[in-house]
């Protein structure tokens, strides 16, 4: 829901919106991140985008840029994109043409000019340990969101969950040497003057060292009223057990992610945690003095049914009635517990990115059902998201091209900070669609085929597609796919692709 600000921002900054109108005069618009994997919503705005890890490319494009611009005053912009399209990782949109077939889906996506690669793979930093890694970062006057210590632990995450984006595009894990890590706390620490540092990952709980690395910072930095913070855990007593160890004043609720409500459908998403997990962990947290847990869930998931609901309601009770049992008699505060259910936003490059988001109207009805059983828990709260807003995620996250026209007159009938909700305007979305006789639907809830051309099949993470409809099937069958990392490789493809030696546990 920010794709509006994108131009937004180009607008106030005086830069013309699309990127075929901006001369040489103008700025080169690059971009990057989880959305360049599906950048083509946005291909009018930007020049190019950068796929995967950027200091494993940045250099090549600076040093592009220097000699493009060495003849002072007769840089050619064109001339600079044709060379940056053959970067590896680099995607410039300009030079691919997409075409159709009559029913609105792709025909196929090719290059325009001769050595422009017909798919572009990210790029991905093979020498996790080494790679350049800022230590004397700015440090804003202000209090910002992520005002701390970043120590990045490990990339990439190999348990495989089917909704998720990241757990693919962020392929294949690497860790980094705890030793390194060390000394860059010691850097960082020094230059900015922050007092926590967070470690970093997509499961900071999965880091081989991790128990040994924390006993150390604190160690080093617990007197000098420097703390350590665990941005994400897992359903498990030992990330308990790790926020027990880095949280000495329990003043924060634990968060957990169990997705689903019953285990069927846990195993149709591949989130490797048992019911018995969700126990040991919440009692493990309940014990120890915490008295508000939140849990995360999702609604439309492939597969659920009415009973799937009703698991959560029913795991929420049990978790309370845990919570009741375990606190420690000093701990007077009530037991708290928080369901936030999102509705399931189908995303690019993942198993399930040929599955249609489920029906507006069920998916409000699937809320109604919830918000009324729990409505009769006390010390529950209940959350859940607007259906109008995941409906717009999904339409976007899984569009093709032509909804550039779409976000350029959404943006000029006043849709701006859309993914605040005091600014969501859906009537003008809508609008916006209707305009170029363009359906949401087509893109945010139709299955896809799994012999269409996806609007991002020439954009590759190195996971094969082959892997992703192999995960898809297995989803339906409701059969687990192991972890890599404790298991046999199972061949996503990643590893070969872009020639990364696989990490096993250290
Ligand atoms: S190629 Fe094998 S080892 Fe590498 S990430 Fe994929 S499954 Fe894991």
């Amino acid at each position: 829901m920010s794709y509006t600000n994108i131009i937004n921002m180009l607008d106030l900054g005086g830069i013309p919106v699309k990127a075929r109108e901006r001369k040489e005069n103008f700025p080169l618009i690059m971009a990057g991140g989880p959305c360049a994997f599906n950048p083509e919503p946005l291909a009018d705005f930007i020049d190019f985008f950068v796929l995967g890890e950027g200091e494993e490319v940045i250099l090549e494009i600076l040093g592009l840029l220097k000699t493009s611009k060495a003849g002072h005053g007769d840089f050619n912009k064109n001339r600079f994109l044709q060379e940056a399209a053959r970067i590896k990782g680099v995607y410039v949109p300009g030079f691919y043409e997409v075409s159709y077939h009559q029913d609105g889906t792709i025909k196929q996506v090719e290059p325009v000019l001769e050595g422009i690669p017909p798919v572009v793979f990210k790029r991905v930093v093979k020498d996790f340990d080494n790679a350049a890694f800022p230590t004397r970062t700015l440090v804003p006057h202000t209090e910002t969101i992520h005002d701390r210590v970043m120590l990045e632990v490990l990339r990439g995450c190999s348990r495989g969950c089917r909704f998720c984006q990241a757990g693919v595009i962020y392929r294949p894990v690497r860790e980094r040497d705890a030793d390194k890590l060390l000394a860059q706390a010691e850097e960082l620490v020094g230059s900015t003057g922050y007092e926590e540092i967070a470690l970093t990952s997509l499961s900071t709980a999965d880091y081989t060292c991790v128990e040994p690395l924390i006993k150390k910072l604190l160690d080093r930095y617990g007197e000098k009223g420097v703390g350590v913070s665990l941005p994400s855990l897992r359903v498990d007593a030992f990330s308990v057990n790790l926020a027990r160890q880095v949280q000495e004043v329990r003043k924060s609720g634990l968060t957990f992610a169990p997705e689903a409500g019953t285990q069927r459908l846990r195993d149709v998403i591949n989130k490797g945690v048992t019911e018995e997990d969700i126990k040991e962990t919440t009692y493990a947290a309940f014990s120890q003095g915490w008295t508000s847990i939140k849990l995360y869930f999702m609604i439309g998931l492939p597969t659920e049914t009415y009973e799937d609901l009703d698991g959560i309601v029913d795991l929420a009770q049990k978790i309370l009635s845990i919570g009741r049992q375990a606190k420690p008699a000093h701990v007077k505060k009530p037991i708290k517990i928080t369901v936030s259910a999102s509705s399931f936003v189908p995303k690019a490059h993942t198993p399930f990115q040929w599955e249609g988001q489920e029906a507006r109207e069920s998916l409000r009805e699937k809320q109604r059902y919830l918000k009324e059983k729990f409505r009769k828990l006390k010390n529950v709260k209940f959350h859940y998201h607007e259906v109008e807003v995941s409906f717009l995620e999904a339409a976007f996250a899984r569009g093709n091209r032509r909804l550039g026209e779409v976000l350029e007159k959404a943006w000029m009938l006043g849709c701006k900070f859309d993914g605040w909700s005091e600014h969501f305007k859906y009537q003008l979305w809508l609008e916006a669609f209707a305009s170029f006789g363009l359906d949401p639907e087509f893109f945010a809830n139709r299955s896809f085929g799994t012999e269409e051309t996806l609007p991002w099949d020439h954009l590759s993470s190195g996971v094969s597609k082959e892997w992703l409809a192999r995960e898809y099937r297995l989803a339906r069958e409701g059969t687990h796919t192991e972890d890599c990392r404790s298991a046999p490789c199972y061949g996503c493809g990643v590893c070969s692709q872009l020639d990364v030696k696989p990490q096993t546990k250290r």
